[in-house]
């Protein structure tokens, strides 16, 4: 991976003259990482950035989130953007509303998943078992290292069968364990599928993708755009797919500041 500010001259090149495709991951890209996923706010600078790209003509923003949709929605709070929560399993926007199929039983799979950790881990300091509707995050930033193993045995116990009767999948992020249905469904394909209607309305026009994220959920969307767009890692995370990477969600912003400033120059 290079870093990404290394190329300002080649990358101010790039960005310049395009319309923009921005799609944009929250937990640690928009936001710092935080304890709980309350405290993880968007800064006054960063919602203000946000919302003068989402007015430019030649630019279009989409914030991919394991939030849940609502969730994200009311986290980020602006209007005119296409918000894709539950990894894309629910998207939202001007002009959009999807909801991926998740079939009945799938969905009461997740129900009964979700009673059971929140029942077994009450006896556990520092877990926070999220319910987000069509997925579960289970966030554990906050359990004391002596409590780990019984951690991750009481997690393993639970969702084992689940995951051999292939009812469930499960992805691991920052201190989270995101449980899913077991559908092939994911950021990399909201992404693409996102583009491919763009691609639609601006007919020949050529979009330039950019996906900025941090964590293990967002190396399906950098495959997905590998030969497409700028995919930029948020961290310098070893095996990451990204050809770029940005130190932290700082340069983040320092980086949708450069795109703004291009674009108000234009
Ligand atoms: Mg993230």
């Amino acid at each position: 991976m290079e870093y990404l500010f290394s190329h300002n001259t080649g990358l101010r090149d790039i960005l310049n003259d395009k319309f923009i495709f921005l799609f944009l991951d929250y937990d640690g890209t928009l936001a710092p990482i935080a304890d709980s996923p309350a405290s993880a706010t968007l800064s006054g600078k960063n919602k203000r950035l946000l919302r003068s790209l989402s007015k430019k003509p030649d630019c279009r923003l989409a914030i991919i989130s394991g939030r849940s949709l609502e969730d994200i929605k009311v986290t980020v709070g602006l209007k005119d953007l296409i918000y894709a929560g539950n990894h894309g399993l629910e998207v939202e926007g001007p002009g959009i509303k999807f909801k991926s199929r998740v079939s009945p039983g799938s969905k009461s799979v997740i129900r009964r998943l979700y009673e059971e950790m929140a029942g077994k881990f009450s006896t556990i300091k520092g877990v926070f078992v999220e319910d987000k509707g069509l997925t579960i995050s289970v966030h554990y930033r906050l359990v004391a290292e002596k409590d780990l193993k019984c951690f991750s045995s009481i997690f393993l116990e639970v969702t084992g069968p689940y995951v051999l009767s292939g009812k469930i999948g499960i992805d691991s992020g920052k201190k989270v364990y995101e449980i899913k249905p077991p559908v092939k469904w994911d950021k990399g394909k909201v992404v693409l599928w996102l583009l491919a209607r763009r691609q639609f309305v601006s007919g020949k026009k050529k979009i330039l993708s950019v996906y900025a994220g941090d964590d293990a959920t967002d190396e399906d969307a950098f495959m997905a755009l590998k030969k497409k767009g700028l995919t930029i890692s948020v961290g310098n995370r070893s095996g990451s797919e990204a050809r770029y990477y940005l130190k932290d969600a700082g340069e983040v912003t320092e980086f949708l500041k450069l795109i703004r400033d291009l674009r108000e120059r234009a």
